[in-house]
């Protein structure tokens, strides 16, 4: 496996790495061996799971840029996700905020899946 997609590849200040690294606890929903699921601690909806890849990477396009695969395999967890949580026929969205102005408060890529109830568009 490439450096890319390992969990060693980390940040010992990133939140989202020590929750990779049971060092803060998580509500674990899907696991795999490049990515895992948690639940938002501040849910906005019924079904509020965060996607990371378990490797340190700030956002969509930087871990996409270091392994195109690894964002697949993101993508492909967060589907897995709605499967498991029973919103995959009804519908759910994911969000990935990127930078200052999207209100990014964690800079590990984590895709938010987001369902259980009708969701409102535009968002904020
Ligand atoms: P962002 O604002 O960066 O798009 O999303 C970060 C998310 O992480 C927020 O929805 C926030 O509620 C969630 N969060 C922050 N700290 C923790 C934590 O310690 N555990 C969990 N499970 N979620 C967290």
């Amino acid at each position: 496996m490439s450096d890319h997609r390992k969990a060693s590849n980390r940040d010992p200040a990133c939140l989202f790495c020590k929750i990779v690294a049971g060092e803060i606890p998580g509500d674990v929903v899907h696991e795999t061996e490049t990515t895992l699921a948690f639940r938002d601690i501040q849910p906005q909806a019924p079904t509020h799971v965060l996607v990371i890849p378990k490797a340190h990477h700030t956002d969509a396009v930087a871990a996409t840029r270091a392994d195109a695969a690894l964002m697949a395999d993101v993508v492909l967890a967060a589907g897995e996700v709605a499967r498991i949580e029973g919103i995959a026929d009804s519908g759910y969205r994911l969000v990935a905020n990127t930078g200052r102005d999207a209100q990014q408060s964690v800079g590990h890529l984590h895709l938010h899946v987001l369902g259980g109830r009708s969701l409102q568009w535009p968002p904020g």
